[in-house]
Parts: structure tokens; sequence; C-alpha cells
């Protein structure tokens, strides 16, 4: 069980609704409050990341150095996102409040509100 930082209540994981539109983010069941985990095992993670993106330079074929350097880059930060998120949501033991979603629609709507005031 954690807590929620928006309601303070204790709510099962498996309960939250984990959104794409959220950026990895997700409501709380009680008061719909955005949460995000709390990432636990960064570097670890981050470690990893790089080591799988330098074996999947490896599995390719990739024996240009630069090449190695820079596709390990590019391939490290989705892997690492894959693996936050993977670990993130697997188990969390803590939730910090994230911003709510950002509503495309909500200047026009301000708009609109301004102009009949
Ligand atoms: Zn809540």
């Amino acid at each position: 069980m954690v807590n929620c930082p928006h309601c303070n209540r204790s709510i099962d994981p498996a309960n939250l609704r984990i959104d794409i539109g959220l950026k990895g983010g997700a409501k709380c069941p009680e008061c719909n409050g955005v949460v995000r985990p709390v990432l636990r095992y960064k570097l670890p993670i981050a470690i990893v990341s790089a080591l799988l993106a330098g074996l999947v330079m490896v599995l390719v074929g990739v024996r240009n150095l630069i090449l190695f350097a820079l596709g390990t880059g590019l391939l490290w930060i989705p892997i690492s996102m894959v693996l936050n998120g993977l670990i993130g949501w697997g188990k969390p033991h803590k939730l910090k409040a994230a911003p709510p979603p950002s509503k495309p629609s909500e200047p026009f709507t301000r708009l609109f509100n301004n102009r009949r005031q």
C-alpha cells in the first residue's frame, strides 16, 4: 500500500489508473489526483540500460567506435525510460504528486469565457 500525496489516503498501487496521456503518471482512485512513482534504483537502471544499449549495438554488429557510442547513447534513453516505467509501476513504494495533464482546449475555453463577460 502507498499513500496518495494529494488526499493522503492509503491506496493499493494495483488500483491506480495508469494513463498514457499523463506521460507516465497515474490517477488516484480516491481523489483523481495525478501521481507518479518515486523512482528507486535510478543509478542501477542507468547502468543496466547503458549495458543493454551496448549489447544491442554488439548484436546489430556495429564495429565503428563512433557509431557504437552514438547508437548506445540513442538507445540508452528509451531503454532506461522503459525500465523506469516497469520498475516504477511494478511495485511503487512511494508516490509523488504530478502536475495535472495539460489541457490543449483550456486557452480556448478561457478566451470564450472572457468574451462572455
Ligand atoms: Zn488521492
